[in-house]
């Protein structure tokens, strides 16, 4: 998991989708950016603009995640777990992308934090990026159904 510094909760959703999306990035400046989150101000400065291309867009200003999600719906697909103490379920989950950002949000706080590997997260050895199910390995896996 990769925390996002900022815990401001009017800025920490639009923050962890920042780092989300510079987690999937392989560039040096990006790795150094999730090192030092602070730095330069510069997660803080692309979430502004994150939130002016929304606007410019015409969508209103992003809050939530599901508002997120509308700003990149042709980029990303957002897959937010929340962790319940027993188990983590998907708590909301966009259309499907070929590049997705998975969230943990606390129940606690409803904070969010970034997840590198969402088979770590559950614990398990296989997790399915098509149906977000973990399970004991691919081959034994099937598809769930969509929800209806
Ligand atoms: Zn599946």
């Amino acid at each position: 998991m990769i925390n996002v510094v900022d815990t401001y909760p009017e800025t920490n959703c639009g923050s962890a989708v920042v780092v989300a999306i510079h987690k999937l990035k392989t560039d040096r400046e990006s790795h150094r950016m999730i090192k030092n989150q602070t730095a330069r101000k510069r997660v803080e400065k692309e979430r502004v603009a994150m939130n002016l291309r929304a606007e410019h867009a015409g969508l209103p200003e992003p809050k939530t995640m599901e508002d997120y999600q509308l700003v990149f719906r042709n980029e990303y697909q957002f897959i937010v777990m929340e962790d319940t103490g027993k188990d983590f379920r998907v708590k909301f989950k966009g259309e499907p992308q070929d590049q997705q950002l998975y969230f943990i949000q606390s129940t606690k706080t409803g904070l969010y934090n970034v997840v590198k590997n969402p088979s770590t997260l559950v614990g398990k050895k296989f997790f399915c990026r098509k149906c977000q199910e973990p399970g004991p390995s691919m081959k034994s896996h099937k598809c769930k159904p969509p929800d209806i």
